[in-house]
């Protein structure tokens, strides 16, 4: 049973942590509000998995559960890092899917949906699988960090949600690109390879996902083409 929260409660415990660390965050969150806490996890970029290392190391990883969203467009690398991730921390992501397959969505919406109308594939295949994911929790930890684009400039450490209904928590809020390959490199935290290859950010393996020019910004390969910045989850604090 998830533990009640409200709107209210949220200003004063977001004032409380405005300057908290990453590891304290993660821990007053964990425990003021468990059982209930989700912890998104694309094991595209390298933030999610910080996070999880964070909470093995504080032994906070089975008092979480920590899941994705298995668009059934994911690159294999990710699903290679995701395994990596599962074996070397004892846990199992739990993998939430579209209602439609792909052959559905062409079925009903035509063939490359995500190519001719990405919000409308996005809603199908990641926000509502997201709204299942965190149906009955309390509170929502993700990667979002301020540097990774202008739309996510002004993300605060931990918010009232309208749009899920609960406390939306991005403790690595004020951690730079720099900052979070220092930790991954430190820690051997596993990684998807294809950031390698020149993609800073992953999503799916579509015209969605392309390699940004020199000098753009992290997310700029996302959506080329379109007037879309985010996928759907994170329009809001
Ligand atoms: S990222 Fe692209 S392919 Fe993936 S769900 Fe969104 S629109 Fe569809």
């Amino acid at each position: 049973m998830a533990i009640e929260v409200s709107e209210v409660d949220v200003v004063d415990i977001a004032s409380e942590l405005e300057s908290a660390s990453a590891q304290t965050v993660l821990r007053e969150v964990v425990d003021r509000f468990s059982p209930g806490v989700a912890v998104s996890c694309s094991f595209g970029g390298p933030s999610g998995l910080v996070i999880v290392d964070q909470l093995a190391r504080m032994n906070l990883l089975e008092r979480v559960e920590v899941y994705y969203l298995d668009t059934g467009l994911l690159f294999s690398a990710t699903h290679e890092v995701r395994e990596e991730m599962e074996r070397r921390y004892g846990f199992e992501a739990i993998a939430y899917r579209p209602q439609l397959s792909l052959m559905q969505q062409a079925s009903l919406h035509g063939n490359d949906l995500w190519d001719r109308d990405p919000d409308k594939c996005c809603g199908i295949r990641k926000v509502a699988p997201n709204v299942e994911a965190l149906d009955g929790k309390s509170a929502w930890i993700t990667g979002v960090r301020r540097d990774q684009s202008v739309g996510r400039a002004e993300t605060p450490v931990l918010a009232w949600n309208a749009r899920f209904g609960l406390v939306k928590v991005s403790p690595l809020r004020d951690w730079s690109e720099e900052k979070v390959w220092e930790y991954v490199r430190q820690h051997q935290v596993p990684y998807n390879v294809l950031h390698e290859d020149g993609y800073p950010s992953l999503g799916c393996n579509t015209v969605c996902t392309v390699r940004p020019e020199s000098g753009e910004s992290l997310r700029a390969g996302r959506w080329r083409g379109h007037d879309k910045t985010e996928c759907g989850l994170h329009d809001s604090p």
